[in-house]
């Protein structure tokens, strides 16, 4: 893997692609190419989709994992963790309670949902919407679709929700106490 690891989130271990071309076919933004025998993902194309990891039968599309910095930051001192709405489809054997008791036990002194995010940003996609009702708006909340727009359509720009993701909010709002419907704005 070369290149800028934070702009590399999906890359190819080269030694298990056998050059099947699947991924190549079935990648939305055309980001793939065959080169030296190899499917090479092109970053500055990428919108990090991950579609090819789930169509590689041979295990050679990986995104990019980060549990050892996270490992760092808990040996660092206090540390939130944000746990997407959708943790029950995985985590289906344990409740609530048991699980945030897990995540606490890997060494995160306070455990959120990103639901919460979701709340706020939904009050502000209202306002948006209430105050501009000629305008039609997509939502901004998944980085690939955002990207996808940016990259391949950018006469879209425009279009695109003025508000952070769920995500982002209710970093901003653990991080500096506020985030509430201005501080779920991007500008
Ligand atoms: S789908 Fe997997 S094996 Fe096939 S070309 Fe892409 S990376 Fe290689
Ligand atoms: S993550 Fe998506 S956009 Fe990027 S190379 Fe894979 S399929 Fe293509």
């Amino acid at each position: 893997m070369g290149g800028d690891i934070l702009t590399e989130l999906v890359y190819t271990r080269r030694e298990l692609c056998r050059t099947c071309y699947t991924c190549v076919r079935e990648c939305p933004a055309k980001a793939i190419r065959i080169e030296n025998g190899q499917a090479e993902v092109m970053s500055d194309r990428c919108i990090g989709c991950g579609n090819c990891t789930r169509v590689c039968s041979q295990g050679a599309k990986v995104y990019l994992k980060t549990g050892d910095r996270v490992e760092e930051l808990l040996k660092g001192g206090k540390v939130a963790a944000m746990i997407a709405p959708s943790f029950p489809a995985e985590f289906y054997d344990m409740d609530s309670g048991q699980f945030t008791g897990m995540v606490r036990a890997l060494g995160f002194s306070s455990v959120y949902e990103v639901a919460f995010g979701a709340d706020l940003v939904a009050d502000a996609y209202k306002e948006l919407v209430d105050i501009r009702k000629t305008q039609y708006y997509i939502s901004s909340d998944c980085p690939s679709i955002v990207n996808y727009i940016k990259y391949y359509h950018p006469n879209l720009i425009d279009n695109l929700a003025p508000l952070v993701s769920p995500m982002v909010a209710m970093a901003r709002n653990l991080s500096c106490g506020k985030g509430l419907v201005a501080d779920c704005r991007n500008k």
